[in-house]
Formats: C-alpha cells, sequence, structure tokens
C-alpha cells in the first residue's frame, strides 16, 4: 500500500514538474526574449538617434586643406613669420582688426590674433547678419557667436603645436582668410541650458552651410576643438 503511496506521490510530482518545464518553456523564456528585444529595440533606436547626429547640418562640412590651401594662399596676404609683421599689413589695408560687435565676441586668443583679410572680416559680418537673422524671433536675439581663433604667425604655429601636435603647419589661418566658431559656448545675457546649445549650434552650422552653398566659404566641422574652421572663398 505505502509502495503505491509512494508511485502515486512520484507520479504527481513528475507531472508538476512537467507543468512547470511546460510553463517555463512557453512563458518565462519567451518573456526573457521579449525583454531582450525589447533592450534590442532600445539600442537600435539610440542607434538611430546617432544616425540623425550625422544628418545634422554640422556633418555635412567636412571639407579638407586641399580643398582650399592654395586659394587660400593666393588670396591671403602671405605668411607672416612674427607678430611684429602685422602692422606693415595693417598699413598696407591687406589685414583689418577684428573687434567684438552685436554679432560676435573674441576669445581669448593665446596662439592666434585678432586680424584678418578685409574680404574675411566682410564674410564674418555676413554670417554674423545670416545668424542674426535666423534668430530675429526668438528669445535668443541678443546671443552671440565667439571667435575663438583667427590669423596665425609661423611662430604662434610653432608655440601651438607644442601643446597640439594635431595643429598643421600649413593652415590658412597663415593667410588671414581663416577663423574659428566655437559651438559650444555662446555669449548670451543669462545662461544657456544643453539644449539651447545644442539649438544655437544648429542655427551656426546652417548660417555657415548657406554660405558655403553660395561658395562664400569653406567650412569644417572640428569635433575635437568644438569648433566650425571657416575659410574665406
Ligand atoms: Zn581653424
Amino acid at each position: 500500500m505505502k509502495k503505491r503511496i509512494h508511485a502515486v506521490i512520484v507520479l504527481l510530482f513528475l507531472c508538476f514538474a512537467g507543468i512547470v518545464a511546460v510553463l517555463f518553456h512557453s512563458l518565462v523564456i519567451p518573456f526573457a526574449l521579449g525583454s531582450e528585444n525589447q533592450n534590442n529595440r532600445a539600442h537600435s533606436s539610440f542607434a538611430d538617434t546617432n544616425c540623425l547626429e550625422f544628418e545634422t547640418t554640422s556633418w555635412k562640412m567636412n571639407d579638407s586643406v586641399h580643398h582650399y590651401l592654395e586659394h587660400s594662399y593666393l588670396n591671403g596676404m602671405g605668411v607672416l613669420k612674427y607678430a611684429r609683421e602685422i602692422q606693415p599689413k595693417i598699413d598696407a589695408g591687406q589685414l583689418v582688426e577684428i573687434k567684438n560687435n552685436s554679432f560676435y565676441i573674441l576669445d581669448t586668443m593665446y596662439y592666434s590674433y585678432p586680424f584678418l583679410t578685409p574680404k574675411t572680416k566682410d564674410l564674418l559680418i555676413s554670417i554674423g547678419e545670416t545668424f542674426q537673422e535666423k534668430l530675429k524671433n526668438t528669445h535668443f536675439k541678443e546671443v552671440r557667436f565667439v571667435i575663438t581663433s583667427a590669423l596665425r604667425t609661423v611662430s604662434s604655429i610653432t608655440r601651438l603645436r607644442k601643446r597640439n601636435k594635431n595643429a598643421i603647419r600649413n593652415s590658412a589661418h597663415l593667410h588671414g582668410t581663416s577663423f574659428d566658431i566655437a559651438y559650444d559656448e555662446f555669449d548670451t545675457p543669462s545662461s544657456l541650458s544643453s539644449a539651447e546649445i545644442l539649438y544655437l549650434k544648429e542655427i551656426l552650422a546652417e548660417s555657415l552651410y548657406e554660405l558655403r552653398e553660395n561658395e562664400r566659404c569653406w567650412v569644417t566641422y572640428e569635433q575635437w576643438q568644438s569648433c566650425f574652421h571657416v575659410v574665406n572663398n
């Protein structure tokens, strides 16, 4: 009798284990896989977001030195070895000073000088006008962009290269035809959120892109230096 009871208990236990196994396979595993798939979807939507980053206007501007260096050299004011050579170029009308105005402010320039050829300064004004035009119906009307670099000399590039090996010797900055505009900081009456900075970066990129499309300039999106490198055409 006891053996029969044991057999029934074992049988019931096996039935119960079988039901648990079936439930595990039919419910728990698909649920787990479903979660994993959901995670994959989350990753792919994150990846999609990253892909979208490559579709922003900034990424469309990747001109390189070989596109513009010869033109820059021919339309620049030669190459200066030392800062003391700037004044004679100003006297000859080949360089003009750039100063803070309603469109932009100058960053502290440790490795360059706030001078450009007259036509390059005109380009800078056009960028400012285009940028402000795009912002006129927003609350960013008083925002100014920041110029982080302009004219360099052979001497200042040599100093810069001691700090940044990637700084190229043969740069359009030597010709007074080039400047850099920061995209991660703007001059504003009040502080900006990260989203606002991203918005202004895109508006700045659109302004540059329009002028580039009109063959006014070449532009390189410099992610390491957080700036747009702009060369007058
Ligand atoms: Zn530059």
